[in-house]
């Protein structure tokens, strides 16, 4: 056992090596605060801006008196799964708020917006069908195609040429084999996007994707992870500020972002949040989430509605103004912002990792993100702010951006 458990350790060892020589090696860093414009860092106090806590809620007290309240009228945990006996009060109404919020007709949270992504494409797809996903999509999309079976095919970022090619071709190749078909005439076919992606902050080219998935008879699931909260009037979304909401059959929510609490949620129709309850296996086969977890997202989302959520947003909205003006005609190469996801193209690796440890020394947090969240050579730092920074707080990062580029 001693043996084997020595070469175990050594065989691991040469792999993290391998990482480490292509500058690739995470390791965690300890935070000794709440989430905020501030925080401690391996006892290094800093200006942060790396969180998607966009509007501030995550140390929000409406949210932690919600947390507090549900722990002591649900307790700390939630005891089973939701089909078990653990679907209790808060996940209802945090279902319920959810859907109101959305304008579908339900919803179902799940205890990670990974989660989410995994059950609900596990649930509508099996190997006889086809998922096309935008380049760019979470890892936890990708990982879901792989783990549903169905054939993948990927179109290069918002290149619709590609995504209209595809849907063509395959829909020519599934009528072709429909003979073979017992139980369905024709695959479906599933297009998965990001609206804001998440490494990036662009728009996915929402008005064209669903025209040509009506045009073609797919289904369309969007990932609001990064939008929920801040785009739309009622701040529903990207799919809301298109006004595409009721023509996209699966939305995705996560609530860990501007919503200010954690887990995943699906909205839409009653039958797919019926066949999710069913079918989903990363809801079925798991805990529910914790009452706590829900309360706090019941309350971010109740937040996010009401005038103190619109008045964040219209906060957050002059930061990224400020940073796109002080960006202007810099050294730092980022493309349109239209989010509060910055990024600030590097390419290389290394080159990414040392301009990040030279923010850290002027007091600002901003990580690099490199492969595998981004391509190899496509590192960067992902800028993002919040609605809780001052206009001072936003100088003092531009400052150190310009100190801090070679
Ligand atoms: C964060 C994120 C997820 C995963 O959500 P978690 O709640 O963090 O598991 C899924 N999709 C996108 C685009 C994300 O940014």
């Amino acid at each position: 056992m001693k043996h084997s458990a020595n070469t175990f350790d050594q065989e691991l060892a040469e792999r993290l090596k391998a990482i480490r020589e292509q500058g690739l090696l995470r390791t965690l860093r300890r935070v000794d605060s709440p989430q905020g414009r501030h925080i401690s860092i391996d006892g290094q106090r800093l200006l942060n801006f790396s969180s998607n806590d966009y509007l501030g809620l995550a140390n929000e007290s409406a949210l932690k008196e919600a947390a507090k309240e549900a722990v002591e009228c649900f307790g700390a945990g939630s005891g089973a799964s939701r089909l078990v006996c653990g679907s209790l009060a808060p996940h209802h109404q945090l279902e319920q708020a959810f859907a109101e919020f959305k304008g579908t007709e339900a919803a179902l949270s799940f205890s990670s917006g990974y989660a989410a992504a995994i059950g609900t494409i596990g649930a509508l797809l099996d190997k006889e069908d086809l998922i096309v996903t935008d380049q760019l999509v979470h890892a936890s999309i990708v990982d879901a195609a792989r783990l549903c079976r169905a054939r993948l095919r990927v179109f290069a970022h918002n290149d619709l040429n590609e995504l209209d090619d595809i849907l063509k071709k395959e829909g020519k190749r599934s009528v072709d084999s429909s003979a073979t078909r017992s139980t369905r005439d024709r695959a479906r076919t599933l297009i998965v996007t990001e609206s804001v992606f998440s490494m990036d902050g662009d728009f996915a080219a929402l008005p064209e994707i669903v025209e040509l998935k009506e045009k073609y008879g797919a289904w369309l699931m969007l990932d609001e992870a990064h939008a929920t909260g801040l785009f739309g009037q009622h701040r529903r979304g990207l799919a809301e500020a298109f006004e595409l909401g009721d023509r996209i059959e699966i939305q995705m929510a996560t609530l860990g972002k501007a919503l200010g609490a954690a887990g995943g949620c699906i909205c839409g129709s009653r039958p797919l949040i019926d066949l999710l309850i069913n079918r989903a296996r990363s809801f079925i086969f798991s805990t529910a989430p914790t009452p706590a977890a829900a309360a706090a997202a019941t309350a971010g989302v109740r937040f996010v509605q009401s005038e103190a959520g619109e008045a964040r947003r219209a906060q957050l909205w002059a930061r990224v103004d400020q940073i796109k003006n002080g960006l202007t005609g810099g050294p730092w190469k980022t493309p349109v912002i239209r989010s509060p996801i910055i990024p600030l193209l590097v390419g290389d690796e290394g080159e990414a990792m040392e301009s990040a440890a030279r923010l850290r020394s002027c007091g600002v947090f901003i990580p690099a993100i490199r492969y595998p969240s981004v391509a190899r050579g496509a590192a960067r730092l992902r800028l993002t702010v919040t609605s809780g920074h001052s206009a001072d707080e936003v100088q003092t990062l531009l400052q150190a951006l310009a100190q801090c580029r070679t």
